[in-house]
């Protein structure tokens, strides 16, 4: 039942993909850049894609196979590294496309990585506990031979968290009978975990906006942010800016969202989503919500298309990829937009609000927390060590604050945009480490 191919990759042709956008982005950096022909060919495709289908014998004892992919961008510059998502639309294409991108986020931040991403194309809210941890462990068994902590790092990612990080670590030490705390990252605390992982890609993104704002001379309480995802990232987000003075006026997650310009408060959001599986669940059953109350608190509900045009100040897509495009992109109100999902918005949005003088700190920059305290957590699995919050939380300042002045510089002296900016920034690191090995 277990099918299996692994393909050392020729260039696609496709069209209108996740991948061809970005590789949109890719040529116009090694254009930019003026790289030989022959080194441009190495970035073009991804080192290796590994695709099986998993399967697993469901609670009512039917068997169910999953497509299941891991693919590896490039590892010029350390370990494969990235996140395994579970979602209904992660195939190949998307996949692919992550995993680029992750190549180059670790090189914008400059940790010892390269990039590779993971998924399964399922609906994991369709699962059991006991079948998502059945799927967890079928995916482990089927890439175990690629993966590893020299060799490919796989992380949580969209869908995906500690609990299943852990069930991932026992299979692969089971399966290959070793000790190895770090082949995979984002554990939780009591099975090799790092303090701060859970908060690290909101963390980043928080510390880059506040060096932003700084530096712009604004305050925070003048500040009206948009929050598109209530997942990891984007609630985590929602809490220090909240914390820190701005107000939060909308958020959402995959079934709709919730405004008030007066602000949100995202604890008790927090609370109504846990216990009803909405962020609007205070006020609303379903499709049905208690109007009179959303009157008196000066709430409204809206779509997550919605979310991403209402009125504010900083927009923070936290959610999937494509979602600011060259239909929407002319009617966004924020003058800020800081990308914590992966590949939220198109090469052509990008035009559009470079245009119009919208500020985007691009994915590459603004989720990079994540990964940098995954490096952590690598780093403590390899020594022993256990660091302290505050030694996570310092590490993260001074390497994402690093890597955001570098990109700030670069954009600067060129009069390029951020998202340009970076990946020259990456695209030159990886390059680098390439020529240093002779493959180019
Ligand atoms: N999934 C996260 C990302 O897209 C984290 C990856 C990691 O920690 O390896 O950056």
């Amino acid at each position: 039942m277990l099918t299996s191919t692994t393909t050392q990759t020729t260039p696609s042709t496709s069209t209108s993909t996740s991948y061809s956008r970005y590789q949109k982005t890719l040529s116009q950096t090694l254009a930019r850049l003026n790289i030989s022909e022959k080194e441009a060919n190495f970035f073009k495709e991804p080192q290796f894609i590994h695709k099986k289908e998993i399967a697993i014998i469901r609670d009512d004892g039917t068997t169910a196979l999953y497509p299941a992919f891991r693919v590896q961008a490039n590892n010029a510059r350390g370990p494969f590294k990235g996140g395994i998502r579970y979602h209904p639309l992660a195939d190949e294409d998307e996949v692919k496309t992550l995993a680029a991108l992750m190549a180059i986020k670790t090189a914008v931040v400059n940790i010892p990585f390269g990039g590779g991403k993971g998924g399964i194309q399922l609906d994991p809210k369709s699962l059991s506990k006991k079948e998502l941890e059945a799927v967890s462990r079928a995916y482990i068994r089927a890439f175990k031979d690629h993966i590893g902590s020299d060799i490919d790092c796989p992380a949580p990612d969209v869908n995906t968290n500690p609990a299943i990080m852990a069930w991932m670590r026992d299979e692969y030490e089971k399966e290959t009978k070793t000790f190895s705390p770090s082949m995979i990252t984002g554990k939780p605390m009591s099975f090799g975990g790092s303090l701060g992982r859970d908060t690290a890609t909101a963390r980043g993104g928080f510390f880059i906006l506040e060096e932003l704002i700084e530096r712009t001379a604004m305050d925070p309480d003048e500040l009206r942010v948009a929050i598109q995802g209530f997942g990891n990232a984007g609630m985590h987000m929602a809490h220090f800016l909240h914390n820190a003075g701005f107000t939060v006026v909308a958020v959402s997650d995959s079934h709709g969202g919730i405004y008030s310009p007066d602000g949100i408060d995202p604890v008790r959001i927090e609370k109504y989503k846990r216990n009803t599986g909405e962020v609007t669940g205070e006020y609303c059953e379903g499709s049905v919500c208690d109007l009179n109350r959303m009157k008196y608190d000066n709430v409204e509900r809206i779509t997550n298309e919605q979310l991403l045009e209402i009125e504010c100040d900083i927009l923070i897509p936290a959610a999937l990829d494509n979602v600011i495009t060259e239909e929407n992109a002319p009617r966004i109100k924020a003058q800020y937009i800081l990308e914590l999902a992966n590949g939220p918005t198109t090469p052509e949005a990008d035009e559009i609000l470079n245009r119009r003088g919208v500020k985007l700190i691009p994915d590459v920059l603004a989720n990079a927390g994540g990964v940098t305290v995954s490096y952590f957590e690598w780093t403590q699995g390899r020594s022993g060590e256990q660091w302290t919050a505050e030694k996570v939380d310092a590490e993260l300042k001074r390497v994402i604050l690093d890597a955001y002045k570098g990109v700030r510089r670069e954009s600067y002296r060129n009069k390029i945009t951020y998202r340009e900016a970076a990946f020259s920034i990456g695209i030159k690191r990886m390059l680098d480490a390439m020529r240093a090995r002779g493959w180019v």
